[in-house]
């Protein structure tokens, strides 16, 4: 079984009910939720003329491949009203990898794990809840040690 990490934001509409459906659209979708964080209230990032967003991560256990688990996501963001307009901008849900297992993957299309992730707050302390002791593959640091460096 691979275990992947996954990270969600979204601020537009009912947060906390998308929220709720997306993980149920991603259990539905052969990816078994072991572990859920907190949920955060966070301010935007990037793009800062938008509302407050809500953060959070889970870890799934499947037997989909990264790409077949990107697919799936991209998927369900669609359906549940995902517009990309502005980079960074409002989105009713964004489903992003940060890690798969401790694989490393760089295409243009799918970059694991996740690139930015060791520079937000928003991402590290949600899967430091779920994992603070998990080494990020490229950094050798845990996410609890990326997220106090800072
Ligand atoms: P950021 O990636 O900086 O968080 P974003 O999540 O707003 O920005 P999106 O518009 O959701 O960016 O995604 C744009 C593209 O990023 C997707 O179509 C997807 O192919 C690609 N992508 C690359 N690596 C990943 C990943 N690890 N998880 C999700 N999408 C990824
Ligand atoms: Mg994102
Ligand atoms: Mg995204």
């Amino acid at each position: 079984m691979n275990k992947v990490y996954i990270a969600f934001g979204s601020n537009i509409g009912d947060r906390y009910e998308i929220v709720k459906k997306a993980l149920e659209l991603i259990e539905k979708n052969d990816m078994k939720i072991i572990k859920k964080s907190k949920i955060y209230e966070t301010e935007p990032y990037g793009y800062l003329e938008q509302p407050p967003f809500i953060n959070g991560a889970i870890l799934v256990e499947t037997e989909l491949s990264c790409r077949d688990v990107l697919k799936k996501l991209l998927d369900i963001e669609k359906q549940l009203g995902r517009e990309r307009i502005i980079r960074w901008g409002p989105r009713t849900i964004d489903l992003d990898i940060i890690f798969y297992n401790n694989e490393i993957y760089d295409e243009e299309d799918l970059k694991v794990p996740h690139p930015d992730m060791h520079n937000r707050d928003f991402v590290l302390k949600p899967i430091c809840d779920i994992n603070p002791n998990f080494i990020h593959p490229i950094f050798n640091m845990t996410v609890l040690e990326l997220y106090t460096k800072k």
